[in-house]
């Protein structure tokens, strides 16, 4: 008997991110402007403009938001502007290893020396009371709290942490647009928050980022800070780097905001199609999704190693991509591998359990049904959740 080959038919592949920003139309008059005003960097009338209607969705005054190159850039402008550069006395800075490697390499672009800290297995945050018995904390110069996949980190304890430590604070919120909009009484204040408008994060202008902070002086010093240390004059009076947004950038940022509600609404629709079709399978305590975290990301919690490795090969096996955002840790990439920690459990766990799936403002509902569906042959016992039964008296 003559054996066919039958050619199964791949489905098309599901990238894990596929990003949508404003589309040239969109562009156009903001564009137009810079013909007009020909200043197309060193915050312009558009990097202000940005500025100022960012700080406004963010019920703060105009002057809170500096507008920056990258998420990256916005961090080392704020780590110099309020810690400046390691000194001999402080040379440290904490981090916690279940982060973007950015973080790291922020500080280590201001002199200091990497310290991976483990963080929470619930909150996934470094908790303030770990940074402030830290042994060595006497000789760190900041500490980088970091708010993963967007879920927010509070002022209030950074600032009773600054108090009582006397060390320097800058939030990585890369990924908390819409946490910080939804709460800018808890997650803004004077501690310095840089966001990532990267993108691959929900609010973007391709490259960019920003730093928030209620206090002016600080403000001024981060804009001095990204901009050669020039402040009224050109003569350099800080540690620097050129980190400023470009006017171009900022155009795609004003447009970006133009169509933001629009573009919030479609990514967190994204996340409860996700939410019933997990539910629709008794998985609905494995999703984590917006709003308790960035509505960029679409997570799925995993219990065990093999567990993950099973969700990773049958994704891979139907074309749809998936991630692990933070790799597996600040202290797993080769570069860092070095970095002193006093033992990171929480973070070598959560970094491998925590998968990506697809997200993107305008995948289908067809499409998150066929991720979740090719999840289900791993989890044959699931059953979904039945409304509880009211009683009658
Ligand atoms: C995205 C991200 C960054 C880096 O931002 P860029 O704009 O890409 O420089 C830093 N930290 C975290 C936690 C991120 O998610």
């Amino acid at each position: 008997m003559i054996r066919r080959h039958v050619k199964k038919r791949l489905p098309a592949p599901t990238p894990v991110l596929r990003p949508l920003l404003p589309p040239a139309e969109r562009l156009l008059p903001y564009l137009r402007l810079i013909d007009s005003t020909r200043i197309y960097s060193n915050f312009g009338p558009l990097a202000r403009e940005l500025g100022r209607r960012i700080s406004e969705l963010l019920s703060l005054p105009p002057e809170s938001v500096v507008t920056a190159a990258s998420g990256t850039a916005a961090l080392i402008g704020a780590i110099l502007a309020c810690a400046g550069r390691a000194r001999e006395e402080r040379p440290l800075a904490i981090v916690p290893s279940f982060t973007f490697v950015a973080t790291a390499a922020a500080v280590e672009a201001c002199g200091y020396e990497v310290r991976l800290l483990d963080v929470d297995s619930e909150s996934f945050l470094l908790d303030p009371a770990r940074a402030a018995s830290y042994e060595a904390i006497d000789r760190v110069g900041v500490v980088v709290p970091v708010a993963p996949f967007g879920r927010p980190v509070v002022q209030k304890a950074w600032i009773e942490f600054r108090q009582k430590t006397g060390v320097e604070v800058v939030i990585d919120g890369a990924a908390c647009f819409e946490a910080a909009s939804a709460a800018p009484e808890l997650l803004l204040g004077e501690i310095p928050v840089v966001m990532s408008f990267h993108a691959t994060k929900s609010y973007a202008t391709g490259e960019g980022g920003g730093v928030i902070t209620t206090n002016v002086d600080l403000a001024y010093r981060i804009v001095q800070a990204l901009n050669f240390g020039f402040l009224d004059d050109r003569d350099c009076r800080m540690a620097s780097i050129n980190g400023k947004m470009s006017e171009y950038h900022a155009a795609v940022g004003l447009a970006e905001l133009d169509g933001w509600s629009e573009k919030a609404r479609a990514l967190a629709g994204v996340s409860s199609a996700y939410r019933r079709h997990f539910n629709a399978l008794g998985l609905q305590n494995r999703f984590v999704g917006s709003p308790s975290i960035a509505s960029c990301y679409a997570l799925f919690r995993c219990e065990t190693l093999e567990e993950a490795e099973a969700v990773a090969a049958s994704l891979s096996e139907n074309s749809v991509g998936h991630r692990l955002w933070y790799g597996r840790g600040v202290h797993n990439h080769s570069y860092y591998r070095g970095a002193p920690h006093e033992g990171l459990p929480v973070t070598e766990d959560l970094a491998q359990l925590l998968v990506g799936l697809p997200v993107a403002p305008d995948l289908e509902d067809y499409k998150i049904s066929e991720v979740v569906q090719c999840l289900s042959p791993i989890f044959p016992n699931a059953k979904p959740q039945r409304l509880p039964r009211i009683a009658i008296r």
